[in-house]
């Protein structure tokens, strides 16, 4: 699958539709869901053209890779729910693809606490 520029979140990126930013350095954003499934629901994305978590896995520069994986740290931080920092916790979820039920083609963690989240895995798609 290539790379649409025309997704929502390159358009975010472009500064053509407004978020609720919440961090950002040179490889990445992250803002707040616009439909919250949680107290904390914060989308970390970065700012390179990549489809899912594989792409960006195969294709992203060591900086990026390392950015990406700091930046997830960063915000669960400042958003009060990261374990190491005393917090009460949180999940992240990459989806990807048709069955991992990726709305937004360009690669997002969802970080969601501030609330018990629930069972890992649904059996049925609702
Ligand atoms: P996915 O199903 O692709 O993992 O998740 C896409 C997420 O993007 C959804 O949780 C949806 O609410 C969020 N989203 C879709 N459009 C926008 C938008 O324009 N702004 C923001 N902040 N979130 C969006």
């Amino acid at each position: 699958m290539s790379y649409d520029d025309q997704n929502i979140f390159a358009k975010i990126l472009r500064g053509e539709i407004p978020n609720d930013t919440v961090y950002e350095d040179d490889h990445v954003l992250a803002f707040r869901d616009i439909q919250p499934q949680a107290p904390t629901h914060v989308l970390v994305i970065p700012k390179g053209p990549y489809v899912s978590f594989d792409d960006f896995a195969e294709n992203a520069s060591d900086a990026e890779l390392a950015a990406y994986v700091r930046a997830i740290g960063k915000v669960a931080r400042a958003e009060g729910v990261a374990p190491v920092a005393g917090g009460n916790g949180f999940r992240m979820i990459a989806n990807a693809g048709e069955d991992g039920v990726q709305e937004v083609p360009h690669l997002h963690v969802h970080i969601l606490g501030g609330r018990r989240i629930g069972r890992m895995v649904q059996r049925a798609e609702t």
